[in-house]
């Protein structure tokens, strides 16, 4: 699956991107990120994305040609694109979200910054509108690295187990994972004080850790 970013910050994505379960699946050719400096699309020589809101008001908005060019030249628009632009005011993004989208074979997200982007970009170049909950960040940076994160992740092949995503949080709507364990049995902070492992976990009896797992689920 590809991820084509576009943003006035890419060097945002090298660090978060090249470790980990990410860099593996790109290695291995299952997925391709590519962050685009939108500047490569932008008139004059100071290279300008921004200029001030129309009507007046606070701050600088992000024009409507860089964003234009570049899904121009990335040739954006088969039926197995989907662009979507970072925004508060989008559609909460959800695991259900991550699902959908990963059944794309590229997805272009649109990093905004400052006091966020011309609306024709809204109405004319985006497919949908995303946000990553109820708070303002300073760009869509951020965003763009959760919603890659989480899609990927859905991807076949990204995620070693494929059990491991069947079960997870949010797999199920409203539904948490249970409490999980790991060595040692038993963990000594301090001098008399014992964390243990719940017992039923280490009894062997898979039928009864189902039934425990299931009454630790959290029904959100
Ligand atoms: N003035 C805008 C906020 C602009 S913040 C408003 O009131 O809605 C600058 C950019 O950061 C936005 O264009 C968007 O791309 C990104 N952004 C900020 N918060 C976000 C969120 N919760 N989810 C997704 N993108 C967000």
């Amino acid at each position: 699956m590809r991820f084509d970013i576009l943003t006035i910050f890419p060097e945002m994505f090298s660090g978060y991107f090249e470790e980990s379960i990410i860099k593996r699946a790109v290695e291995r050719g299952i997925l391709d990120i590519r962050a685009h400096n939108l500047r490569e699309w932008a008139a004059g020589k100071h290279r300008k994305v921004d200029d001030k809101p129309y009507g007046g008001g606070p701050g600088m908005v992000m024009q409507v040609e860089p964003f234009f060019k570049a899904l121009k030249s990335l040739k954006v628009g088969g039926k197995n694109d989907r662009v979507i632009l970072m925004s508060a005011k989008g559609k909460p993004f959800t695991q259900k979200e991550a699902r959908r989208l990963a059944k794309y074979k590229r997805l272009i997200l649109l990093c905004g910054r400052y006091e966020g982007v011309d609306e024709r970009v809204v109405r004319h170049l985006a497919d949908e509108e995303l946000s990553i909950g109820p708070y303002v960040l300073t760009g869509g940076e951020l965003p763009a690295m959760v919603i890659v994160d989480a899609v990927a992740r859905m991807v076949p092949g990204v995620v070693g187990k494929a059990a491991s995503i069947a079960e997870e949080s949010h797999s199920e709507e409203g539904v948490t994972e249970y409490p999980q364990y790991t060595r040692p049995e038993v963990f000594e902070p301090k001098k008399g004080l014992k964390w243990r492992v719940p017992k039923i976990l280490l009894t062997g009896d898979h039928a009864k850790v189902t039934v425990w797992r299931r009454s630790k689920m959290k029904h959100l």
